[in-house]
């Protein structure tokens, strides 16, 4: 059986450097290293945190002194105010793509547009884009949109992970609402990669594993999208393939989200290598 994996799989630019400012602070020997929110959407990733120490805090209540990392979906200014009164150091790891997408709404929404953040409703990312402008709305669907009220001017981010052509038609329901419509597009270049990649490996193999934590969006995107082309499975780790997935399967790919480590693919790589063995086996049993 071919394997072949879609480039590029994986931690994205903006989770990659979040997770190196964390160790770069553990070297650095910073003292009670905390991160607010889970840093990636990835259990085993965050396990591999945990074991050196690093913190998770899901509220402000829970933050205890030290250092305090954002992560790279960023938080609302307001979020950020509350921080401060805490004692501690912050570290912004904020994802530069989604600094952009947060400075697009606060001009949006100084030059007197109606703010819509095109995203996922309770999506780290757009509540946090949605704090830089008051007043502002997250619209995830096409239904949303058609509900929204009519105003003068609409001015529209994107949610950095969302997939163009979901956008688009949310786009052109936003058209019936304002007489004058801006759009941002500030879906991020590793979303824009990311997707495309994914579609075309569907479409040369037989099989898709798309690995990722079930609680991240941008690897639920990726096997949504896959999945339109080809049987798609999409696992949080190796244990979790099944060998009668494989029956008949020539060639396997393999895409992996933003937030997935390069360890977890590799377990994905070297589990489905040993079930082909075993199938060959078998069928040269069978044989005899
Ligand atoms: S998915 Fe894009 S915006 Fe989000 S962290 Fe990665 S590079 Fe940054």
């Amino acid at each position: 059986m071919e394997i072949k994996i879609a480039q590029p799989s994986g931690f994205c630019f903006g989770v990659k450097r979040s997770i190196d400012m964390v160790e770069k602070a553990v070297k650095d020997g910073k003292k009670n290293i905390q991160i607010f929110g889970p840093i990636v959407h990835n259990p085993q990733q965050i396990k591999v945190l945990e074991e050196k120490g690093i913190k998770m805090v899901n509220s402000i209540d829970e933050i205890q002194p030290g250092t305090l990392f954002i992560r790279a979906h960023g938080i609302s200014p307001q979020v950020y105010e509350e921080l401060k009164k805490k004692n501690v150091e912050i570290i912004d790891a904020t994802c530069p793509f989604v600094n952009v997408e947060q400075n697009y709404a606060k001009k949006l929404y100084e030059e007197g547009y109606q703010v819509i953040i095109i995203g996922e409703k309770n999506h780290p990312e757009a509540l946090g884009a949605q704090g830089y402008a008051p007043g502002s709305l997250i619209i995830g669907s096409v239904e949303e949109a058609k509900n929204l009220k009519e105003v003068p001017k609409i001015g529209a981010v994107v949610q950095t992970t969302l997939e163009p052509e979901e956008v688009a038609k949310i786009v052109a329901e936003l058209f019936h609402k304002a007489k004058e419509v801006r759009v941002y597009n500030t879906i991020c270049q590793s979303t824009k990669m990311r997707q495309p990649a994914a579609k075309q490996l569907a479409q040369e193999v037989d099989l898709m594993i798309v690995v990722g934590g079930k609680n991240s969006g941008n690897t639920r995107r990726l096997a949504e999208v896959s999945s339109r082309i080809k049987t798609t499975y999409h696992i949080e780790t190796a244990a979790e393939l099944k060998k009668e997935w494989f029956k008949g399967v020539k060639k396997v790919g393999i895409s992996a989200g933003a937030s997935t480590p390069d360890f977890i693919i590799n377990e994905v790589v070297e589990a489905i290598k040993k079930i082909d063995k075993e199938m060959s086996k078998e069928k040269s049993k069978k044989k005899k």
